[in-house]
């Protein structure tokens, strides 16, 4: 299956390109009715959502950039009020997320805080780590960066890990905005990756010409307002044009962003199986086991029956 949808669309997409000129990559990503449609599957204050609707642009403009075929996870663990941000998409561009919070820590942190637009992301998600997982099935490696949660905002502790981790230079961009329950959110990355080509001749410019470069490109990223980011009436590609155009911007088919949840009853089936009897009883609310998906919230219900007959399965495959 490919979501490969050539140039026309307008939102929830992922636009690849090229800066010519140097051997720059780039994907812009523009999303609304999909982020929309995540968050309101969840009930989140106002200071969560506008992490999550980070995290997962985050996700898009990340996964987009590597080549891959399975799923990919940008996952927040710490120990404040918001203690996870889970967000991941797969190699179709079918994108998902929720977020852990610890309802106690958050309702006395906002109440506390006289206008919660000035908590920083300290004061949201205390110490911890964001971490990205490639996940290609069983019989394939697993990729996985982590960086700790030191930043004014996710985007620079993403930018932090590739500072930290290799030469490979790159650049983030996020922003995000709301009217009620109706999200917008874009998303620009650079990378240049040493060694990769790029144009002819790339390899044969000096450090200084490749740092001259790069920092041009990443001061015309900057300058991209959240304004012209979010504008529907500005496709994306003559956004690019109007930033890159001296850099000679090459753009590419977009891919499209869809909004869905991988959950199923199947799969909570194999979970049960699993667990033993006795330990099944506990679980139970009302003589059934109810599991909801944290992800869609999506709930999944097994009575007695349905628990017997997959308790007598697991017997006969074992
Ligand atoms: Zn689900």
């Amino acid at each position: 299956m490919s979501n490969t949808v050539g140039t026309g669309i307008r939102d929830d997409l992922v636009q690849p390109f090229l800066l010519e000129a140097t051997g720059i990559r780039g994907r812009l990503v523009r999303t609304g009715p999909a982020i929309s449609t995540i968050l309101a599957r969840h009930d989140y204050p106002q200071v969560v959502n506008e992490l999550l609707a980070e995290v997962l642009t985050l996700t898009a403009v990340l996964s987009s950039l590597m080549k891959f075929d399975g799923c990919f996870t940008l996952q927040s663990k710490s120990d404040g009020p918001v203690k996870m941000l889970v967000s991941d998409m797969t190699s179709e561009g079918v994108l998902r997320g929720y977020a852990g919070i610890n309802e106690e820590a958050l309702a006395q942190l906002l109440e506390r805080t006289d206008d919660p637009a000035t908590l920083t992301l300290k004061d949201l998600t205390g110490k911890g780590y964001l971490a990205f997982t490639v996940d290609q099935g069983e019989h394939m490696e697993r990729y996985q960066g982590i960086v700790e949660l030191e930043g004014a905002t996710l985007s620079e502790c993403i930018q932090g890990y590739f500072k930290q981790s290799d030469q490979i230079k790159t650049g983030v961009l996020v922003k995000t905005e709301n009217e009620g329950e109706s999200w917008r959110s874009g998303g620009m990355i650079l990378q240049y990756m040493p060694g990769e080509g790029g144009i002819q001749g790339r390899k044969d410019q000096d450090e200084e010409t490749l740092t001259e470069d790069w920092q041009r490109s990443m001061v015309l990223m900057a300058s991209c307002t959240a304004g012209e980011l979010l504008d529907l009436d500005l496709p994306v590609t003559d956004l690019l044009y109007r930033l890159f155009h001296e850099e000679q911007v090459r753009v590419f088919d977009q891919k499209a962003i869809l909004e869905g949840c991988r959950c199923s009853r199947e799969k909570l089936e194999t979970v049960i199986k699993t667990i033993p009897l006795e330990e099944i009883e506990t679980y139970k609310v009302e003589g059934k086991i109810v599991a909801s998906c944290e992800f869609c919230s999506r709930s999944y219900h097994f009575n007695d029956a349905d628990i017997a007959r997959l308790n007598s399965e697991e017997e006969v495959e074992s």
